[in-house]
């Protein structure tokens, strides 16, 4: 199943940013990056299974 996080859904709506993949993992690994770079924030796994959604 093809999952989704977008910046949008973890409120930062001014940033087009959105990943999709079948590995979690990635999808972790992506976002927890580009928050570090791009928003100057840590996030945690927890928080961004949370704005996860099938798609
Ligand atoms: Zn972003």
């Amino acid at each position: 199943m093809v999952k989704e996080v977008s910046c949008i859904n973890a409120g930062f709506e001014d940033c087009a940013f959105l990943i999709r993949s079948e590995n979690e993992d990635e999808i972790v690994e992506f976002v927890r990056r580009h928050a570090e770079r791009v928003h100057d924030t840590s996030t945690s796994r927890d928080h961004i299974e949370k704005i996860m959604v099938d798609v």
